[in-house]
Formats: C-alpha cells, structure tokens, sequence
C-alpha cells in the first residue's frame, strides 16, 4: 500500500512539473513558471523577504504631489443630480494651476465636502464660477461661504455668474438674498471670529455675451458664452492658461456657441443626461417627461457624442447622470453611437492632471476625518464690541456652570499668556 501511495505521489509531483514546463515553454517564459504573479518579481534574484519599497500607486492622494509648472489638475467633486445621495454630490468643478491659481466651477449641492477633502488652505478657494442658478449648481455656496470663512478664508468669497433675462433672476439678485437668508447666521458671528471671511463680492456678467472675458489676472483668462436649459441666463465657461485650454460646460441643450468656443479644448466637460428608458425605469419619469427631460432640457448621451465629435477634445468629460454599473453601460453605448474619441464617464472624486503631452485619469483616495488646514495668514482678532447680546430674558436663563469651566479659563490663560474672563 505503501509502495502505490508512493508511486501516486511520484507521478503526481511528475505531472504537476510536466504542466509548469510545457506552460512554461508555451508561453515563452522557459524556467520562469513563476512569471504567473507577474514581472515585478525578479526572475534571476527572487526576494528573500516580502518587499516593503514604496511602489507606485494608481490613485490620488490630496496633498501629496507638486504640481508641475506647465500643469493642470481639475478635480471632480461633484458629478450627480438635484437628487441628493451619499455617491455623488451635485455638479462641481476644482481647477488647480500650475501657477497656483484655484477656480472652482459650480458649487452644487452636497460638494462642500468633497472640496474639504482636498484641504487645500481656504485663501486660496475663494474664486466660484456658476454656470447657472439650479440648486444642483450652486446650493453649496452658503456652505463654502460661511464655513470656509470659519476654516480659514480671510478674505471675501468672489463669485462671477450670469444675468437672468429680468433682475430678479440674476445671479445678482440670487446672492443679495442669499445674504440676507444668512442674516441671523452672520450676525450671530459678529465679535466672536476673524470678520473678514464675512464678505460676497458678487460679478454678475452678461449671459448673452459671446465668447466674452469675465475674468483675467496672473495670465489666466476665463470665458463665457450662453447655453440653452429651462430659461435664459445659463452659461459655459473655458480657462485658457500657459497654452492649456479647460472648457466647463453646465446645464444645456446641445448649442452652437459651445461647438465654436469649446474648439482646442485640451479637456472639454459637457452634461450628459440619463438615458431615456432608465429614467423611467429607475427614476420614475412618466415617459413624457423623461423625453422632455432627458432630451430637450438637457443633453442625451448620443447628442453628448455628437457634440464631442465635433469639437474633438484631448479629453471628453460626461456628467450630469448616477455613475452605477446598470445605468453606465447604457450611457457608455449611446456616447459611443456617435463618438470615438477619448472619454471619461465622471464620478465623484475623479482626477484629471493635464499637460501638454499627457492626460492622466484616476480617482482620490481621501481621508473622511479630515480637519481644516492651517489659515495662511494670521487670524484678525474680532471686536468684541460687535458682539450681538443677548435679550436680558435669554440671558438670565443661564445655569451656573462657572465653577466647572473656570479651570478651562485659567489652562488657556495660563498657557498662552493671555486674560480671558467668562461672560
Ligand atoms: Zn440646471
Ligand atoms: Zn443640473
């Protein structure tokens, strides 16, 4: 019994060396079997211990690269709907130059986070370009507005955004009011922080104009010119610095103008819709809407691809749809119906770096417990004079706690040299 057990054992380590071999051969590899688990294992000196070298890694990781001179890095932070979910926030845009300039192009709903996660100093962040007044385009705003300037922003948030076809439905007029919705927030901040983060310098520009600058400092110069989706007064934007050319395209209807100024486009971002037959499905259109909708309010993805084929971007960026595995494959098909060219279907925290010879694309990796970064420059402190009080009533109402927070006064006093009293 013995013997056989042997024999079998035998012809087994036989057959199994005889396949390595003959595997071996096939592929062209004679005595490196191990080449299954890939190149990067040395055939001739094999590692003795597990290799603990870093290793390039194919995702991004905020502040962790430079970025180069002649460069750009555009950041997806939000790709979604006005529909709210965890996946994907509302359309927003991060542009990052190689000069150091920052632009962020939409700020929609639920995106405030995303460009936390990227804890870039909020000096920095304080240009917002809107394409139009959709919440889904700009309902982020207060939140970068207020919470930026308690995160270190000491200097106005500046905003440039479309006229409407009256006042009342200019960007103008959307801010003037936001202001004053923010009325109890911001005067409840006065005396207690650095003010000048406070402040919305608002650049309301023409939605008719053609092609026209709406801004230009440090060698960027920014365009726009007019889309077509649900009233007048949407816009596109392009960036052009350093020979680079960034087109942001927000809600519209295939139009002529973005065929003509989104031409050269290094990257050209375009909204692309759902596919008709899975807003039905999935997002409970009655059909008539879902056609009105998906394709006459908004881009539907074949027109998307006829748009790209014209204008032949370096890089095509579709959004404006949920990214998932049963809704992407249809987009992807329809694109492809009428377009051939380089293309990426965004998604929240998606990576573009951008120079002249190469376009690389990858996701970012962020850390969810993030913090804000340093201030940039030294905190203002407040005038404790603006302080708002309280109404006599409200005020008496409080408990005495004192002795339990005084030992917290003496700590900071004592450690930062300073004379703080309690109320
Ligand atoms: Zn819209
Ligand atoms: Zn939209």
């Amino acid at each position: 019994m013995i013997g056989i057990k042997r024999s079998l054992i035998v012809v087994s380590i036989i057959s199994v060396a005889t396949i390595l071999y003959l595997w071996g051969h096939t592929d062209g590899q004679q005595g490196r079997v191990y080449s299954l688990i890939g190149d990067s294992v040395a055939a001739e000196n094999p590692p003795k211990i597990s290799p603990v070298k870093a290793r390039d890694r194919n995702f991004y990781a905020p502040n962790s690269e430079d970025l180069g001179p002649d460069e750009m890095r555009l950041i997806a932070c939000g790709t979604g709907m006005p529909t709210a979910r965890p996946k994907q926030a509302a359309s927003c845009w991060l542009l990052e130059l190689g000069n150091g300039d920052k632009f962020i192009f939409d700020i929609g709903t639920g995106s405030n986070e995303r460009i936390a996660a990227f804890q870039i100093p909020y000096n920095f962040l304080d240009k917002v370009f809107l394409s139009h007044l959709h919440t889904d385009h700009f309902g982020d705003l207060d939140a970068l507005f207020v919470g930026g300037a308690l995160a270190g922003r000491q200097k106005p948030l500046r905003v440039w955004g479309p006229s409407g076809d009256t006042p009342e439905r200019g960007t103008k007029y959307a801010l003037d009011h936001l202001r004053k919705a923010l009325t109890w927030d911001l005067d409840g901040r006065k005396g207690l922080t650095d003010p000048r983060g406070y402040q919305l310098e608002v650049n309301e520009f023409d939605y008719k104009g053609m092609n026209q600058i709406v801004y230009q400092e440090n060698g960027v110069t920014i365009r726009s010119w007019p889309a077509i989706h649900s009233l007048d007064g949407p816009v596109s934007f392009s960036v052009e610095w350093n020979g680079l050319k960034f087109v942001f395209g927000g809600d519209t209807y295939p139009n002529q103008w973005y065929d003509e100024f989104a031409k050269d486009a290094d990257l050209a971002i375009h909204e692309c819709f759902i596919a008709v037959p899975d807003m039905i499905a999935k997002f409970k259109f009655t059909p008539q809407s879902a056609l009105s909708v998906g394709t006459q309010i908004h881009t539907a993805p074949e027109a998307f691809g006829k748009v790209m084929s014209r204008i032949k971007p370096r890089m095509a960026v579709a959004y404006h749809f949920f990214n998932d595995f049963d809704t992407s494959h249809a987009i992807y098909e329809r694109i492809r119906s009428t377009y051939d060219g380089p293309l990426s279907l965004a998604e929240d925290y998606m990576v573009w770096n951008i120079s002249k010879d190469d376009i690389r694309v990858r996701l970012a990796k962020v850390d969810e417990d993030v913090w804000p970064p340093p201030a940039t420059e030294k905190p203002q402190l407040p005038d404790p004079n603006e302080r708002i009080p309280y109404s006599e009533m409200i005020n008496g109402g409080r408990l005495d706690v004192k002795d339990v927070i005084q030992p917290t006064y003496d700590e900071i006093n004592e450690k930062y040299g300073i004379n703080e009293k309690q109320e």
